[in-house]
């Protein structure tokens, strides 16, 4: 096969790949990899699975395509024979931000192991030319940038496909771009990404501002533009609409070539609707198959037996609501269909909890999922039992069959064999290479948890990575950190219910009593990597308040030699696949009830790092696998959290009073030292928040949260027993391979 790509890339570089620039090389390999992935391209399988989704996060798409396809390993060694280095080449490809965070990331995990394991099933979203906006640091805030990803050669294919999409008084073109999604040693399915004929990129100025209302240029420039006003909003809807709009129309296509009459579409078709934000397909099919000639009832019918939603969040806010006159203004069309199955509801229902439009006029996209769709699905078990006895029990109580868990998962390939080449080739020659189609068979690995030859090399492998993440951050950020130092990592999307705020009290305790002369015995360089969503201020005050304590203490001699803190620019997947190896402590701390799954702890644990965190999301099933021996658990319980919600009597202030280093540590937000970096505003509106509403109880769990830090440091210590923990990890991670999920999800739900 290498010398199959040698002589491709030759052509492409004129006999000279010595000669030829990372960019070169980078177009070259771009080119042959599309070509490879096309010969894997297959129509087997009568019905297919849809997988619609606002995000896939993808990340690059080189390293991953050549590991999938088998040749990486050749690849590289052939490419440093001329001089080469891979890892600079893959530097060049810019990495599409076409997600948020774990939603976006879980559906491209998923494309991959679906290829893997072979099953016929595409993915339809958006191709967002600015993605997620890029964040910079400017005066200790977050600056929002566009994020340009799409270059003249892509990953990207342009397709013949193009629909007319109506809204209500005009039309848009649209155009079907696809990436190849190709499986490891398997074959190549399709993300099909809608975008206008009409976009236009010069709307965009500076920032991130630009025209909300010019539909027709500005429909696919950004993911999940500003929604804090109306303008904003509605365009979320056009988005929403256009996406499944032509998710519905190619679907249909497709099964019609394939021979189905439509009345049977449930034998050629499954659609996932991944989260909310895909919800319209349902009355959008309904009311396609009607003009096909369907009655209602019987279209209202096949559109349910087709679709299955995932429910991502418990968070009322991110549960989608629209207005009624949003929905009249954009789609008109799908307006009738979802009065009907509304009326549908409230005939048979006598509990307004339950109706789809509510009496303040407003549809509730997950009601509409719930009772038109045939599987309702959480994404780790603690959430799912949420769903079904509190958030969604009337629901449940209706509908108890159609409620299933799937815990959530992650490609082996990106968060092991790509991103921690070190530890994966140490584990082929440790337990050999079955574990690359079995994750189960990393348990194999448990042989040896007692070891002390396996044991110093994993301590090994991670202080490379650890010294690896040292240099990047020097390169990119020009920070120092010491590379024999306790790496603890925070990195997700910036949101209160995670609680960096909690991780940055600690730091700030930390930082207090160094200076008064309590020192550590390793020293500690706390990560944070986050994006804020631009309308959010809190959580715009939160990384304020971690980058003025960097500045603090990074810069204070008497300090720095013992902690540090770190806030990585850009969080994205790239920076993930180099944090994650290098980390020793996984900080999952979200008030528990409130992270559905979490996938970061996932790669985390895979990378043997040990977790610090809250018995929440998938740290539920982490604790059950690697016992409590190998993970660190603080903080109170769903049920408990919960509770304080029903009764409201939770009040941080009584925290805060009655505790004093929780004093300390709070008041210190707004001392004159941080005023001397910070600003006020910002500064004094964190600290109040803190103070008088603390909404995800940030208080309630800081002193246990900070014994059991204390307790990881000192566990530390012990090296060989650090890396039995690791081990141990590693080796309890193959639960959550995404193809353990996509295999679960194929036989309880699409049944291809
Ligand atoms: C995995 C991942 C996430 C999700 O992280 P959580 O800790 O589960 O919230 C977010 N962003 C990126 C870039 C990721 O790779």
């Amino acid at each position: 096969m290498s010398l199959n790509v040698r002589e491709l890339l030759e052509k492409k570089c004129c006999n000279n790949i010595a000669a030829c620039t990372d960019e070169q090389l980078y177009y070259g390999l771009l080119g042959i990899v599309k070509d490879l992935a096309k010969e894997k391209e297959s129509d087997k399988g009568k019905k297919k699975i849809y997988y619609i989704s606002a995000e896939f996060l993808i990340g690059k798409l080189l390293s991953n395509n050549l590991i999938n396809l088998g040749i990486y390993d050749e690849v590289a060694k052939m490419l440093a024979q001329y001089g080469k280095d891979i890892n600079l080449i893959e530097q060049v490809e810019p990495e599409p931000s076409l997600g948020n965070g774990g939603l976006g990331r879980l559906a491209a995990c998923f494309l991959d192991s679906m290829a893997t394991l072979g099953l016929n099933g595409d993915g339809i979203g958006l191709n967002y030319h600015f993605g997620l906006f890029l964040q910079t640091f400017e005066n200790h805030l977050q600056k929002e940038n566009k994020n340009p990803w799409i270059e003249k050669e892509s990953w990207l294919t342009k397709t013949d496909v193009t629909y007319p999409i109506q809204f209500g008084g005009f039309t848009v073109q649209s155009r079907m771009y696809d990436l190849d999604v190709t499986g490891f040693d398997n074959r190549t399915n399709k993300l099909h990404l809608f975008d206008i004929e009409s976009v236009d990129e010069s709307l965009v100025q500076s920032g991130i501002d630009f025209n909300k209302e010019d539909i027709c240029k500005n429909l696919t420039l950004f993911l999940y533009p500003d929604d804090s006003d109306d303008a904003g909003r509605l365009l979320r809807v056009y988005q929403q609409y256009f996406m499944v709009s032509n998710a519905a129309r190619l679907i249909l296509e497709e099964c019609e070539q394939k021979g189905s009459t439509l009345y049977d579409l449930p034998d050629y078709a499954a659609i996932q609707i991944n989260d909310t934000h895909p919800s319209m397909v349902i009355p959008e099919l309904i009311r396609l198959l009607m003009e096909r000639g369907i009655r209602m009832e019987k279209a209202i019918d096949i559109v349910s037996k087709t679709c299955a939603y995932t429910n991502h969040t418990i968070l009322a806010e991110a549960l989608e609501k629209w207005p009624m006159d949003y929905l009249n203004k954009v789609v008109p069309q799908i307006m009738p269909i979802i009065r009907e199955l509304d009326t549908i509801v409230k005939e048979k229902f006598d509990d307004k909890s339950v109706a789809i439009i509510d009496d303040a006029d407003r549809v509730h996209m997950a009601h509409m999922d719930i009772h038109y769709g045939y599987s309702v699905n959480g994404v780790a078990y603690l959430h799912t039992e949420i769903l079904k006895k509190n958030e969604l029990n009337n629901f449940y109580k209706i509908y108890p069959e159609k409620f299933n868990n799937k815990t959530n998962g992650i490609t082996f390939r990106r968060w092991l064999m790509h991103c921690n080449k070190g530890l994966s080739h140490y584990l082929d020659e440790v337990i050999g290479t079955g574990w690359h189609k079995d994750a189960d068979e990393l348990e194999k690995l448990l042989k040896f948890a007692d070891d002390d030859k396996v044991l110093n090399k994993l301590l090994e492998i991670k202080k490379e990575n650890k010294r690896a993440l040292a240099a990047y951050l020097k390169a990119t950020q020009g920070v120092e950190i010491d590379e024999n130092s306790i790496f603890d990592i925070q990195i997700k999307r910036l949101h209160e219910y995670k609680r960096q705020q909690m991780n940055a009290l600690y730091v700030i305790h930390k930082y207090l009593e160094i200076k008064k002369g309590k020192k550590v015995t390793t020293p500690i360089t706390v990560i944070f990597g986050a994006k804020a969503a631009p309308a959010y201020v809190i959580a715009k005050d939160i990384i304020h308040l971690i980058l003025c304590l960097q500045e603090i203490i990074n810069k204070d001699p008497e300090v720095s030699p013992y902690l540090k803190v770190v806030m990585v620019e850009n969080y994205n997947v790239t920076k993930a696949e180099k944090l994650i190896p290098a980390c020793d402590i996984s900080e999952q701390i979200s008030l528990a009830s409130k992270e559905a799954s979490g996938t970061g702890n996932m790669k985390f644990m895979l990378n043997g790092a040990v977790t610090l965190g809250t018995m929440d999301g998938a740290n539920v099933e982490i604790a059950d696998l690697v016992g409590e021996d190998n993970i660190y658990i603080f903080g109170e319980s769903s049920d408990t959290v919960i509770e304080h919600y029903e009764k409201a009597d939770y009040v941080s202030k009584e925290y805060y009073e009655k505790d004093e280093d929780i004093k300390e540590a709070v008041d210190f937000i707004i001392s004159d030292e941080m005023l001397k970096v910070g600003q006020k505003e910002n500064l004094e509106r964190l600290y109040k928040e803190l103070l008088n509403k603390d909404w995800f109880m940030t208080l309630l769990d800081y002193k246990d949260y900070a014994a059991k830090k204390e307790e990881i440091y000192k566990d530390y210590e012990n090296r060989s027993a650090w890396a039995k923990k690791m081990l141990v990890n590693t080796a309890k991670a193959g639960f959550f391979s995404s193809d353990r999920t996509i295999a679960e999800y194929d036989k309880d739900i699409w049944k291809l």
